[in-house]
């Protein structure tokens, strides 16, 4: 299962924010029996809106959601990467995720102590990613002499790699990260095999007040970090109060509803949160949906049926025919798969087509 690591500078709400996730939503084990979760690991359910309307369409007794882990990677200060405060440790922890959550604090609380002072997004942003582009620099020159004599001795892939890091370290040197250098042609396969931390997609989560929730825009803290974010080329930004998630933990449904208008939302802003950072890995949902279980099946963007079907079963993947396939919209509108048929909107797909998000599959294999 694909992970995204929450990271941040001391108080800025990320234990609150994990702790929320992995309390409400808490993936059921059972279904996934083979993930070993270590304290720090949560596997949280991706918020789905058209689970529950599939499963009424189909009378189905269960619903389950896709899910991705999601770990607390705590302990960055300033010098991280001189080996400062948990340094090697978090920046070893970092490498192994697919997608960084940066909590930024957006919320003022003068009994929470900033250990940089003033509240102050963008430099707490710029203080973490200063860490990642210093690690990786370290990491650039060690693989520089590595792929050298590589590449002096006539391998074409070491060539590449090396033309990569020149570009690369004068780039990082300059303080940005890697994935904001616009790639030449081949070097988006290059650039993963480097393993940098400053190329792994960034998603800003400003955690705000619960007062702020309805208008965060208003405030000048979320307004910087959008704008940084855009100078930044694609890192994506969300809102969420991780103390508001926090303190539904313990409500009913209709209580959360209620304590949740009088601050003028439906949410916290975590189920975007959840949602934006499943999208940041790459991931996409297709459905199955019968009278036993509505599901959705986390698949990479990109993949076609049959490596779509080999979510499920291997066997699926081997022994793939055609997917029989529905757009969950079409589906929803036509009011079954009958009427899905009758109106035109049932397909029958081959090897090569490209699954896409919300598709209602069922999968022909021999
Ligand atoms: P971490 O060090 O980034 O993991 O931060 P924590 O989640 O431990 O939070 C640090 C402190 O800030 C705790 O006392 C939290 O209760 C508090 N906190 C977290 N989020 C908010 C918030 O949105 N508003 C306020 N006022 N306090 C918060």
């Amino acid at each position: 299962m694909l992970q995204a690591g929450i990271v941040g500078l001391p108080n800025v709400g990320k234990s609150t924010l994990f702790n929320a996730l992995t309390r409400t939503r808490k993936a059921e084990a059972q279904n996934y029996p083979f993930c070993t979760i270590e304290p720090n690991v949560g596997v949280v359910n991706v918020p789905d809106e058209r689970l529950e309307p599939l499963a009424k369409l189909e009378n189905s007794q269960k619903i389950i959601p896709a899910a991705i882990e999601m770990v607390d990677i705590a302990g960055l200060v300033a010098g991280a990467s001189k080996g400062e405060g948990l340094g090697n440790q978090f920046l070893a922890n970092i490498r192994e995720v697919d997608a960084i959550v940066q909590v930024v604090r957006c919320f003022e609380d003068a009994d929470v102590v900033h250990n940089m002072g003033e509240i102050d997004p963008v430099r707490d942003i710029e203080v973490i990613e200063t860490e990642l582009v210093l690690a990786d620099l370290q990491s650039l020159s060690s693989q520089e002499v590595k792929v050298q004599k590589k590449a002096r001795g006539g391998d074409k892939e070491a060539a590449k790699q090396l033309a990569l890091i020149q570009r690369l370290t004068p780039h990082l040197n300059e303080g940005h990260a890697a994935f904001t250098l616009p790639l030449e042609e081949g070097e988006d396969e290059i650039l993963p095999r480097l393993n940098l931390l400053s190329a792994i997609p960034v998603l800003y989560a400003c955690n705000v007040s619960d007062t702020d929730l309805a208008d965060p825009d208003s405030l000048e803290t979320v307004q910087a970090v959008r704008k940084h974010a855009k100078d930044r080329g694609d890192a994506g930004v969300c809102v969420i109060s991780a103390q508001t998630e926090s303190e539904l933990i313990d409500f009913s449904p209709e209580e959360a509803k209620e304590y949740l208008s009088e601050l003028g939302v439906s949410d916290s802003g975590v189920s975007g949160l959840i949602q934006n950072t499943y999208n940041l890995l790459g991931l996409a949902s297709y459905l199955t949906a019968g009278p036993q279980e509505v599901r959705a099946w986390t698949y990479r963007v990109g993949m076609k049926a049959p490596q779509c079907a080999g979510v499920i079963h291997t066997d699926f993947e081997k022994g793939f025919i055609k997917a029989e396939v529905v757009s969950f919209n079409d589906l929803i509108s036509a009011g079954s798969i009958q009427a899905a048929r009758d109106a035109g909107r049932y397909r029958l797909e081959g090897k090569e087509y490209l699954v896409e998000d919300g598709d209602v599959v069922h999968f022909r294999f021999a």
